[in-house]
């Protein structure tokens, strides 16, 4: 078991809420993974697919909800518990901070 917060448990935290760490929570469900999961990101936003950002997103030529890997209520529905905008260091931080999450700016 995996203690993230004196008054919080998982079984499995996967840091870092882009396609790598969806795909694992997905995996863990699909494989009948039965215990806690959560996942936290340094981003304000559910996991979304990269290439559409730049390519369709930015462009004007799908919103923002049609990159999401998985709707939000897909999350809800296989328990996967989000923890968005905030650093697995347990500094809390605000979306306008993601930048700063223990890493150089970057474009
Ligand atoms: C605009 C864009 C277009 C792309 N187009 C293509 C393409 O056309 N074809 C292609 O093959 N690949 C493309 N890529 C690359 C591809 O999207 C990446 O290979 C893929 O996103 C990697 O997924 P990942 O989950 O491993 O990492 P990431 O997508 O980087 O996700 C990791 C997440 O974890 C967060 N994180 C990191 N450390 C922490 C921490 N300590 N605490 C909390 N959160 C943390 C990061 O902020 C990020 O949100 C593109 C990438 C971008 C940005």
């Amino acid at each position: 078991m995996t203690v993230t917060r004196d008054d919080e448990f998982h079984d499995v935290v996967i840091v870092g809420a882009g396609h790598g760490g969806a795909q694992a929570a997905i995996a863990l469900r699909q494989g009948r993974f039965a215990g806690t999961i959560l996942m936290i990101g340094d981003e304000p936003d559910p996991p979304y697919e990269r290439p559409p950002l730049s390519k369709d997103y930015l462009a004007g030529a799908r919103t923002f909800e049609r990159i999401l890997i998985r709707p939000p209520g897909f999350w809800i529905e296989r328990d996967v518990a989000l923890r968005l905008g905030e650093c697995r260091d347990g500094r809390s931080r605000r979306a306008s901070d993601h930048h700063r999450c223990g890493r150089p700016d970057r474009l």
